[in-house]
């Protein structure tokens, strides 16, 4: 049969008796696949496999434990054969054929009436997959779509709006490379209908939505103010009641020092849906960037993210205990000033990576008795994370002299960028 002779359609079947006749694997998979649909399942064998005896038990389908016999025919829509005996099946599609009822004859392809393809379903798409009559490469050719589709490569977007509400997803982008977002927020920034961005984070990946896609922007931009918090909340909640899928596409994780808990709460008190993707925070990633580890075996065995002067006094003042801190440029002298009142040893080694896996990534290393200066002569300027402990030691960035032999055995990443 050639492939040109089939005619692709899809069969609802909910409600409807269907008959399979075989209680082998194969049936036992059809049998599953016809209830999936909603089927009224009837399985005709006289010895049942475990996992049809499975779907008995439970109360799903009709077992009639015995021969088939043409009559079993009467009143379905649709039949699988599938009973390892080729003249078995062979009957049951001659009869099927007399009758006019579609059947899949599992042990002969060629003369089947029927065929079944590989299927999966990502979302409320459904892919059916016929491949020449070989079931493998139907499966492969199925897998790669499926894959396709989970991972945002293929266009999800629903075109006709369901008339029920929309959804939010708060979505980490990552630090601003458009590779550093996962694969589940990468999907749904392919279904989105409105996309409220920031400043920081992925915006290559703008660049990517379709040209219908809205894009609200509500980060601070030259010359404009960014949009207040309580109005993002409002917009979310407003769009998505319209019916949209909204993506609210942050830099770094969503819930790390990103308001992402606020915007969900909002959401969520108005009664709209909210699905938080979990994103590669700025706080160990642009120091990775830099090629320091937050935590590295023998020089530092936790950390602590921050965001200024104030939570420093609760802070581990120790090498040994790395210092992360977002959003800190502006107060760099009264952190280090703080943490060096805590204790901290003065030629403690202090890192400043700003706009981590940018092309305009910029690393700057002293200690924190001389980063301060050195910021102001380099003109340091946000987005910038600040690293103290003996971890940045570590950065191929660091000066000869920082480094010790604790960590010489072990290379560290090559960063992605390297502007100095
Ligand atoms: N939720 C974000 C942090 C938001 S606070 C996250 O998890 O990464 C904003 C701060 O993040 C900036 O002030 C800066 O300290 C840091 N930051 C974010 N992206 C950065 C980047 N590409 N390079 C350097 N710092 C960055």
């Amino acid at each position: 049969m050639a492939i040109q002779d089939i005619y692709p359609t899809a069969l609802r079947l909910l409600g409807r008796p269907v008959l399979v006749v075989g209680g082998g694997p194969v049936a036992a998979r059809r049998a599953k696949g016809l209830l999936d649909a909603g089927a009224k399942v009837t399985v005709v064998a006289p010895i049942a496999s475990e996992k049809l005896r499975g779907l008995v038990d439970s109360g799903l389908l009709a077992w009639e434990q015995r021969e088939y016999r043409t009559e079993d025919l009467d009143g379905v829509w649709f039949v699988q054969t599938a009973t390892g005996t080729p003249a078995v099946d062979t009957q049951v599609a001659n009869d099927a054929e007399a009758q006019r009822i579609w059947c899949v004859n599992a042990s002969d392809h060629e003369s089947s009436a029927a065929w079944t393809p590989a299927v999966a379903v990502v979302d409320d798409v459904k892919i059916a997959i016929n491949a020449g009559g070989d079931p493998r490469r139907a499966m492969a050719l199925r897998d790669a779509v499926a894959t396709a589709l989970e991972t945002g490569g293929l266009p999800l977007r629903r075109h006709r709006k369901p008339g029920a509400n929309g959804s939010v997803a708060l979505i980490g982008g990552g630090p601003g490379d458009s590779g550093l977002i996962t694969v589940r927020g990468r999907r749904l920034l392919g279904q989105a209908d409105v996309v409220v961005a920031d400043r920081l984070g992925p915006r290559g990946l703008l660049a990517e939505l379709a040209p219908d896609v809205r894009v609200i922007e509500v980060g601070k931009t030259p010359g404009h103010h960014p949009v207040p918090q309580l109005e993002i909340n409002r917009i979310l909640v407003e769009e998505a009641l319209k019916g949209n899928r909204v993506v609210r596409l942050k830099g770094g994780d969503p819930y790390v020092l990103g308001r992402g808990g606020e915007e969900a709460e909002f959401c969520r008190q108005n009664g709209v849906e909210v699905e938080v993707v979990s994103g590669v925070t700025s706080a160990i990633s642009v120091p990775a960037a830099a090629g320091i580890p937050v935590t590295h075996r023998g020089l530092a065995k936790g950390f602590s993210v921050v965001t200024g002067h104030e939570e420093l006094s609760e802070v581990p003042a120790r090498p040994d205990h790395t210092v992360v801190l977002l959003m800190g440029v502006a107060q760099l002298r009264e952190s280090a000033a703080a943490l060096a009142g805590s204790g901290l040893p003065l030629d403690t080694p202090v890192g400043i990576v700003e706009n981590g896996y940018l092309p305009e990534q910029r690393v700057t290393i002293g200690t924190l008795e001389t980063i301060a200066d050195q910021a102001e002569a380099v003109g340091v300027a946000n987005p910038a994370v600040i690293v103290i402990g003996d971890v940045v030691r570590v950065s191929p960035f660091a000066p000869q002299h920082f480094k010790t032999a604790d960590y010489s055995t072990i290379t560290p990443n090559r960063p992605r960028v390297r502007t100095n």
